[in-house]
């Protein structure tokens, strides 16, 4: 296969690694799996303890696939209970802790805080897991890649733009910077590459509007969004497309596991870098392997940060493994349509559920709208949505802000088969996100 625009092979990070049949895969992940665990056991207080609790009295007694899918789900509960009572690090460290040479710390979005330390060792992984992520884009050592994130506990793109130098890239950091001050460096270093959440690519292409300047005259060719799902909702990639003139790549990573997903030229869902990672579809209740096809939990394993694994760890996203061969060639599980939503952010409206991220498809195929947040409130028993636009009614002339509100209610009632109440709010009033927006907001008064 060749790049759809450049007509160029599909570029790959390790061409021949990527595209091995899957048994062989699977061999490979053993492997690692029977050199890692006895190290785990020997000084990992963490694990040693879950382990033991799991029946496990010896590594060897997890010697197959069978007794590995035996291994109890980790839940973000337990990590967070570790490091409550054994602060401030927790116990999931397989080294003394002066072997450490980075600290990050979860974002809270959904929970407490938690801590993760890295080794030399781990560290040097995350970056080379992003160098698949890179690669998989296109990205190669000629390009520069803009980094517009404030560089402090959260791991994010601090792995990103190391994963820059594993490529050969040049990595431009944006931290300390407002946005105009971002473009303009931008603009300055000649950046072809921009890596950040989907929603600041969106809000950084609407301040470049703001000052006369057409995102996609800037010289960016690609852009790789992590940190929340909506390169993976078509209507928000097509938007990202569209502004700043490039393609669009979707990348999921978390803290907790590292950066464990990307997305190929062929662009048919996010491949699960599987040399790295073992990724596991299951049900959510019963911890069971979901049918092909079916939606189910992304359960993952890493398989180069021994000093503070993750053995079959809830990842709490909601995914679909493609049943057909990627038309790249790569080997890897292809989650189709990437992450689909979260296990725990389901609403439901007047008994129909409802994922946040459906009604965000809906709303950003309407151009005219900037940004939104979904209020959630009681009427009564019941749980009731209401979208709050803020609509920039000079995006498309004759669109009135009242015929918008109208087209996005019809468009939910006629794809979700519900009816919400849609409102617009002045310009500029809902929050702008750098990272992990939340645009889900419970009010305990209907209010309005
Ligand atoms: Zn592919």
């Amino acid at each position: 296969m060749t790049h759809p625009s450049t007509g160029v092979d599909v570029p790959f990070f390790e061409r021949a690694r990527e595209t091995a049949p899957p048994e062989i895969l699977r061999r490979w992940q053993w492997e690692r799996v029977a050199v890692g665990l006895p190290e785990v056991w020997d000084s990992n207080a963490f694990w040693r303890r879950r382990l033991q609790a799991a029946g496990v009295r010896d590594p060897r007694d997890v010697g197959t696939w069978a007794d590995f899918a035996r291994i109890p789900r980790l839940a973000k509960t337990d990590l967070v209970a570790d490091q409550t009572a054994h602060p401030p690090f927790g116990t999931n460290h397989t080294h003394p802790l002066d072997r450490h040479v980075r600290v990050f710390q979860t974002s809270g979005t959904t929970g407490p805080p938690i801590r993760w330390l890295e080794t030399e060792a781990s560290w040097a992984w995350w970056a080379r897991c992003w160098a698949f992520v890179f690669r998989g884009a296109g990205l190669g050592p000629q390009d520069r890649l803009f980094f517009p994130f404030s560089f402090g506990l959260f791991v994010g793109f601090w792995a990103g733009l190391e994963g820059a130098r594993v490529l050969g890239a040049l990595a431009i950091p944006g931290g300390g910077q407002d946005s105009p001050t971002r473009l303009h460096t931008m603009q300055e270093l000649g950046a072809t590459a921009l890596v950040c959440t989907p929603s600041y690519g969106l809000h950084l292409a609407e301040v470049a509007r703001a000052q006369g300047v057409e995102p996609a005259t800037l010289g960016v060719r690609t852009t790789v969004h992590a940190g929340e799902p909506g390169a993976g909702i078509p209507a928000v990639r097509q938007r990202l497309e569209t502004l700043w003139g490039a393609r669009v790549y979707d990348h999921a990573g978390m803290t907790e596991v590292g950066a464990y997903g990307f997305e190929c030229v062929a662009q048919a869902g996010l491949h699960v870098n599987e040399l790295e990672f073992i990724a596991e579809v299951l049900d959510p209740e019963s911890g069971q392997p979901v049918a092909p096809g079916e939606v189910g939990e992304l359960t993952l394993t890493n398989l180069g940060r021994w000093g503070a694994p993750v053995l079959r760890y809830r990842s709490g996203d909601r995914v679909r493994v493609g049943t057909s061969a990627c038309p790249c060639g790569r080997t890897f599980v292809r989650l189709e349509g990437g992450i689909l939503g979260r296990v725990d952010d389901m609403l439901v409206v007047r008994g129909v559920n409802v994922f946040p991220s459906a009604l965000e498809g809906i709303v950003r195929r309407f151009t005219g709208v900037d940004e939104f947040q979904i209020e959630v409130f009681r009427r009564g028993a019941l749980d009731e949505v209401r979208l709050l636009l803020e609509i920039d009614g000079s995006a498309r002339p004759g669109d009135s802000v009242g015929a918008t509100i109208d087209r996005v209610a019809e468009a939910v009632r006629r794809d979700l088969g519900i009816r919400v109440e849609v409102a617009a709010v002045p310009t500029r009033t809902l929050p702008r996100y750098e990272l992990k927006a939340r645009r889900v907001v419970r009010r305990e008064e209907p209010g309005l």
